[in-house]
């Protein structure tokens, strides 16, 4: 691929998105360093959540691509299937993103979860004036613009933080504190069965990601960084 005429690579793989597996991270972010050589950005493309900042947060990828609050991972039989008309619901549904859950919600979910307690309200409720001035009201008004915010602050806060200790500060900051606050919700009296399954089912995933990206990171040395695609405003400079 070396004389291939691109100026980035996006990879889009199969079967990899958002709330993938430790295991299944830590191997995209072998194969992206693959390309690396090769001198240009590496792009994931429908990737998201905290296994997408994972990519980041190794340099394997440069950037993330995705949809709003859709589109964080691929599978191809999508492509095998002939298209249904309008869907059960007329397309894609918004969900609500919760940040410090790694987890999408329906938004009667969300609603139901978020306004259980009190602590849950302060716990989980964004508290955020950027994306939700109206607090909870305001993120299940426009789970659009959270969604947004939260994750475009999520990549601008790892950007900040110098190459070498961005491993360590991803586990510290981003991977421990949401098998904490996943921990945490499981516990609660006050939710459905529904989300209770959901819950551990995201808590048994995540003592298996932070296990697989705690040795990862222990063993990895770093050698190779993508480089970061350029931003809007460099692009539109240079054409
Ligand atoms: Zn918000």
């Amino acid at each position: 691929m070396a004389d291939a005429p691109a100026d980035a690579i996006w990879l889009r793989i199969e079967n990899f998105g958002s709330g993938e597996t430790g295991d299944k991270t830590v191997a995209y972010v072998q194969a992206a360093r693959e390309f690396h050589a090769l001198g240009i950005p590496v792009i994931a493309d429908h990737t998201g959540g905290l296994s997408g900042l994972g990519l980041l947060a190794f340099g394997a990828v440069g950037g993330l691509a995705h949809g709003v609050t859709m589109l964080e991972g691929f599978k191809a039989d999508a492509w095998r299937r002939p298209k249904s008309e309008g869907g059960q619901d007329g397309g894609p549904v918004t969900r609500v993103y919760i940040p410090r859950l790694d987890l999408h919600l329906k938004k009667a979910e969300a609603r139901a979860f978020l306004k259980s307690s009190t602590r849950t309200m302060a716990r989980f409720g964004c508290r955020d004036t950027h994306c939700c001035p109206g607090g909870i009201d305001g993120t299940l008004d426009n789970p659009t613009r959270h969604f947004v915010h939260q994750r475009s602050s999520q990549i601008a806060e790892m950007s900040r933080i110098p190459q070498s200790i961005r491993p360590s500060r991803y586990l510290e900051d981003n991977v421990r504190p949401v098998s904490g606050d996943v921990s945490a919700a499981f516990g609660l009296g006050a939710i459905s069965a529904e989300l209770r399954s959901k819950f551990e089912k995201k808590l048994k995933a995540m003592e298996r990601f932070q296990q697989a990206i705690s040795h990862f990171s222990q063993i990895d040395e770093m050698n190779s960084m993508a480089e970061v695609p350029p931003r809007r405003s460099e692009r539109k400079q240079s054409s």
